[in-house]
């Protein structure tokens, strides 16, 4: 079987999950890690897989099929995204929402002058929930799309707790409402607000003396963060904390309900992700897509995609005959 020769830029929760994706996927060789950091503090999963410094990339452009970033999208794939693409295939899981055509653009030129193929805003949501977005709006015209987060654990709102004065460790979750949830499966088309979505909960361990009454009350009206949801605030122990929430779960509901003929019959489509480790399956997407990027690019693509512009077909290792007589 001839490998894909795959490089990681980036070695975070996303890059270690790489790293551990491609050991999955038999037609993939890790050729190499790049960092901004002393490459000799970079410990990897395997220890045989070279790690470069991040500024000697350049050197590394006849060795490398795909580079997957795996860099921040608020700080650092906005400034490597665009230098990265006018040199390697890419794959990355931008995730600023609002921000994505400004990125597509930025990526676009400097690939397509390349001859190389950028595809950007890889992962759960943006990506696999995009998708299901994008098959609920197309095949049901008539209805509306819903998209409901959880339970997960919120990196900003984890952040946001744990500087609250007498919290020693906090995190926060964001859970989809049920009762939202079972109105929008029953085929009802509800406008609903901000705090009929989701509710949060946070895990707080206190401070010695601190008071819980004043950092409950501290942490459900904090504006921007909390004043707007309903937060459930639970106090318990480090030893607790330390064996119960420590992980990155995530997930969450694409939900389209639609009406369909001349009778008006309710149509309802759902997609749903259950993930116990939110990093470790964005990463998974990433690897499967860089696959679609080495065969689009050997096809003779160029230019920044999406996950739209990639047919399905090529994120299998399988054949498309293997694929037709085995998944259809
Ligand atoms: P991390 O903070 O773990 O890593 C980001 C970068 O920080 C790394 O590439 C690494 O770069 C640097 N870094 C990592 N560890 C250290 C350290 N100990 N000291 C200093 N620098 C370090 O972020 P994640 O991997 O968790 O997430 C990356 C992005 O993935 C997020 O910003 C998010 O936008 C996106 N994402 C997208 C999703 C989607 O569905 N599309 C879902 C989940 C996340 P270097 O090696 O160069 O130092």
């Amino acid at each position: 079987m001839t490998q894909i020769n795959i490089a990681i830029a980036g070695y975070g929760n996303l890059g270690r999950g790489a790293e551990a994706a491609i050991q999955q996927s038999p037609d993939m060789r890790l050729v190499a890690v790049f960092s901004r950091r002393d490459p000799a503090s970079v410990e990897l999963l395997d220890s045989s897989v070279p790690v470069h410094a991040m500024a000697d990339i350049e050197q590394f452009q006849n060795d490398i099929d795909v580079l997957i970033l795996c860099g921040g999208s608020k700080s650092d794939l906005p400034e490597q995204g665009p230098d990265l693409a006018g040199m390697f295939n890419i794959v990355d899981s931008f995730d600023t929402h609002a921000k994505i055509p400004e990125y597509f653009a930025a990526l676009d030129q400097p690939a397509q002058a390349a001859g190389k193929v950028a595809l950007l805003s890889v992962g759960w949501d943006p990506g696999l929930f995009s998708l299901n977005r994008l098959f609920g709006e197309a095949i049901l015209p008539q209805g509306e799309t819903y998209t409901f987060w959880g339970k997960g654990l919120s990196q900003g709102h984890s952040d946001a707790v744990r500087r609250v004065a007498g919290v020693k460790s906090g995190v926060q979750y964001t859970l989809p409402s049920e009762p939202a949830m079972a109105r929008v499966r029953n085929g009802e088309l509800p406008q609903l607000t901000t705090r009929e979505k989701h509710t949060r909960e946070c895990f707080i361990v206190l401070e010695d003396g601190a008071d819980a009454d004043t950092v409950r009350n501290t942490i459900v009206t904090m504006p921007d963060y909390f004043a707007d949801y309903d937060t459930t605030v639970n106090f318990i122990d480090q030893h607790t904390f330390a064996e119960q929430h420590s992980s990155m779960p995530h997930g969450g509901f694409v939900i389209r309900s639609g009406e369909s003929g001349s009778d008006n019959t309710k149509q309802v489509l759902e997609f749903s992700l259950k993930l116990g480790s939110n990093p470790e399956f964005t990463s998974s997407v990433l690897v499967a897509y860089a696959r679609a990027v080495y065969k689009l690019s050997q096809a003779g693509e160029t230019g920044a995609k999406t996950v739209f512009d990639v047919a399905p077909g090529l994120l299998s290792p399988k054949t498309p005959a293997q694929l037709r007589k085995e998944m259809l």
